[in-house]
């Protein structure tokens, strides 16, 4: 019998993607009948616990090959990049100051602002119109004071990539104490992650199961050995003391499954992925005349395309997508749903026109080419009619009009 989901032409997956069915099957014994606490003492709980030093293990060596001791399993990636920050605050008394970015995402942003009210110095550095940083107001930043620096990898909103090989070792030259976090919640599994041998200077990063096939609810944090960083959830044992709460078997186990198969044949999935979103994004700019690519300038994730469609409303357009059958997305996860302007495309200083229209498709290794073939089909349609009813839009002529285009031109020059 077909399911709902047969129907659903998916682009949303950098909110989260479908569980693998290998994942599922993966699963299973441990949401049936080996159920047991992995603490328990005796016999029957211990291919429990074996699962989890396995799955531990295979973390490990997905993320370069670092000692299996330096993964924690968290519940989310939100819980990791809090563990993370509010462990190393409350370790490193003794210095006041952050620095991190306008567009991290809001797990990032919100701890970061708490720690300002509380009387730490934060600095957010700004990033450009196409969403990179400047390395030069990175290295300006960091001060004698600087405890921490929690830098994202790649944005889930625009994909834009960061360096943070560069960054993390710029770090550590001007002052080994400072400690390095990044939030790669949106690269794992799109991108190699080797905190060996290119990014030997993070000390901390943070990802999540559901971005790459594993289900919601799991997630993990790497601290280096020696980091100063005071456990956050407290309670039991589990984890050696530095994350209480009884494990989550299955989830964890899960999370392994999907890393695996995220390992297998990586590159060429990553490069199917690639062609796609390519495509995709060369087609919708060739039909639709107004429009942009966020960040088309950096360096971005293979699968995330994200457009400024200049003189209309994003949630009218995203509407008219599930009309379709089409999921996307007008901003992160987060934020989707309230009328907010993107604070990640208002940091890049994204056009007036425009930041109200922008919207988000991104793709995993099930996404087809018949899914982007009926993108292209129909979401050009979707724009011309809406841009009919838009007031800056010319209707006689299928253009702006000649006083909005100027404004468009005027905002997009960059900032003195
Ligand atoms: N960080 C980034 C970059 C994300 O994209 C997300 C989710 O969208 C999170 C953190 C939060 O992840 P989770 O849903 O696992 O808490």
């Amino acid at each position: 019998m077909a399911s709902a989901a047969d129907d659903v032409v998916y682009f949303d997956n950098n909110a989260t993607t479908p569980v693998a069915p290998e994942v599922v099957e993966a699963m299973m014994p441990y949401l049936t009948t080996e159920y047991f606490n992995a603490s328990s003492a005796y016999e029957r709980a211990r291919p429990v616990a074996e699962a989890v030093t396995r799955s531990r293990a295979t973390l490990a060596r997905f993320l370069g090959g670092v000692e299996p001791d330096t993964i924690l399993f968290t519940s989310c990636a939100t819980e990791s990049v809090n563990a993370a920050i509010r462990g190393a605050v409350h370790a490193n008394p003794h210095r006041r100051h952050i620095i991190t970015t306008r567009v991290e995402h809001p797990a990032v942003l919100e701890v970061c602002k708490e720690m300002a009210g509380a009387g730490l110095e934060v600095t957010f550095l700004p990033v450009d119109r196409s969403g990179r940083l400047d390395t030069r107001d990175f290295i300006r930043a960091l001060q004698p004071d600087t405890l921490l620096v929690a830098v994202m990898h790649a944005n889930n909103e625009t994909g834009v990539i960061f360096p943070i090989e560069e960054l993390s070792r710029l770090t550590k030259e001007t002052d080994p104490e400072i400690l390095f976090f990044t939030d790669a919640t949106q690269t794992a599994g799109k991108l190699p992650l080797d905190l060996r041998r290119t990014l030997p200077h993070a000390d901390m990063l943070a990802c999540s199961g559901h971005k790459l096939h594993a289900p919601k609810g799991v997630g993990a944090l790497y601290v280096k050995r020696g980091t100063r960083c005071r456990p956050f959830m407290v309670g039991g044992h589990q984890e050696s003391g530095r994350r209480a709460g009884t494990e989550n078997v299955p989830f964890i186990v899960g999370m392994a499954r999907a890393v695996e198969l995220a390992e297998d044949r990586h590159d060429a999935t990553v490069h199917r992925i690639r062609t796609l979103r390519d495509r995709l994004e060369k087609e919708l700019t060739a039909r639709i005349p107004c429009l942009e690519v966020n960040g088309h300038d950096a360096p971005r994730l293979p699968n995330t395309l994200n457009l400024a469609v200049h003189f209309i409303e994003g949630e009218g357009m995203l509407y008219q997508l599930n009309d379709h059958g089409i999921c996307a997305s007008s901003g992160s996860a987060c934020t989707s749903g309230s009328l907010e302007p993107s604070h990640v495309l208002k940091a890049m200083r994204i056009p007036f026109t425009a930041i109200h229209g922008s919207v988000r498709f991104s793709l995993s290794r099930y996404t087809t080419e018949g899914e982007v073939d009926r993108v292209i089909e129909v979401f050009p349609t979707i724009v011309a009619n809406l841009r009919r009813l838009s007031p800056y839009w010319d209707q006689r002529h299928d253009r702006p009009r000649p006083e909005s285009e100027a404004m468009m031109r005027e905002e997009s020059s960059p900032a003195g």
